[in-house]
């Protein structure tokens, strides 16, 4: 007899992935579609055990593996499978991060079953039906999917994470585990103390082509430092050296969901736009019209970034004091 539908919890050394509380929102609502239980299933760390309880996990297996400390995709997904023939859930999900997928790839071939990444969208019936992005985004594919234990991943960003506090039971699964298993393994962390990074800040001030110049991402800073944000970019920035890839946006860079992208000088391209159209707003800065960016942004304005970025950070201070 199938269990509860299983959430995948990616987290780093304790601290859960934002994704992750997406990735339980949406295994709710397939658990409900179900008729069965929302369940967790965390890898290591225990500490979080409240934290899923937030999010809707009724039961919470922890999975205690004594010899690791630090993500690794072979034994996580090795966990996974193992806890999967334990359980015999009704399905499986993770974020559709990197790591949530590659987990989740681990298992599906250890449990020599299919799995479908990064879904949009998942209706549940006796084939399930999902829509998921394909080519980095640029593409949504309709597909059934035939297994008796269907193990999906969620993409980032294509549910709002919502809680939904319920009483938790927590379980420890005590499964064996093979150390041989421990074939990829960090070797180095650079831990970034405090700050907001390009894929969580609240603010992102985007600087394309148009900036012109290295040196002309000093007013995108200034602007981002007014209201608590970061700076990204595109990738005809990157490509000039104007900006590390770490700030680019899109396909081949980082995907934002901040609650505002300032978007300067870029035309919005599909492959920056694939990036950034999970943005809550946009304001679009463009000497051109009909650029892309500036058609599918909630506010343009037509004008030189060059002598609005200045007016608008020094409006924004006025206004602060
Ligand atoms: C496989 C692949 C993957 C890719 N991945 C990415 C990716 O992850 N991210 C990404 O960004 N791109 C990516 N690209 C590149 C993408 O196709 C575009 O080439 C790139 O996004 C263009 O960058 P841009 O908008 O800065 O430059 P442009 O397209 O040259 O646009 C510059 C814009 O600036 C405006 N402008 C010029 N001067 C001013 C001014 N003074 N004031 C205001 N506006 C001004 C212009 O009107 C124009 O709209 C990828 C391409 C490929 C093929």
């Amino acid at each position: 007899m199938s269990g509860g539908f299983l959430v995948v919890i990616e987290h780093d050394r304790g601290t859960m992935a934002d994704a992750s509380r997406e990735a339980l929102t949406f295994g709710r609502s397939l658990a409900t579609q179900l008729g069965t239980t929302c369940e967790a299933l965390l890898i290591v760390d225990e500490s979080l055990a409240d934290e899923c309880a937030r999010y809707g996990a009724e039961t919470v297996h922890v999975v205690p593996v004594d010899w690791l400390t630090d993500y690794s995709p072979e034994v996580c997904g090795d966990a996974i499978a193992a806890a999967a023939q334990e359980l015999s859930p009704a399905g499986i999900v993770a974020c559709g991060t990197d790591r949530g997928n590659e987990m989740l790839a681990h298992a599906a071939a250890v449990l020599d079953l299919p799995f479908v990444a990064n879904c949009l969208d998942v209706k549940v019936a006796d084939d399930w039906e999902m829509t998921r992005v394909q080519w980095g985004g640029s593409l949504n594919e309709d597909a059934a999917l035939t297994s008796p234990t269907p193990i999906v991943s969620i993409a980032h960003h294509a549910v709002e994470a919502a809680e939904a506090p319920v009483a938790t039971n927590v379980s420890t699964l005590n499964l064996e585990l093979d150390q041989s298993g421990l074939r990829t393994q960090i070797t180095d962390r650079d831990v970034v103390e405090g700050g907001v990074t390009l894929a969580t800040a609240p603010v992102v001030v985007g600087g394309g082509r148009g900036v012109g110049s290295q040196e002309g991402f000093a007013a995108l800073e200034e602007l981002a430092k007014e209201l608590g944000g970061v700076v990204g970019c595109s990738r005809a920035v990157t490509n000039n050296g104007w900006r590390p890839h770490s700030d680019q946006v899109g396909q081949t860079g980082t995907r934002i969901a901040p609650q505002l992208y300032i978007a300067c000088g870029i035309s919005g391209a599909i492959q920056h736009w694939v990036g950034a159209k999970a943005a809550k707003n946009i304001l679009a800065i463009n000497t051109d019209a009909s650029a892309n960016m500036v058609t599918k942004a909630g506010y343009s304005v037509i004008a030189d970034l060059h002598e609005m970025l200045p007016a608008i950070t020094e409006e924004v201070r006025r206004r602060r004091s």
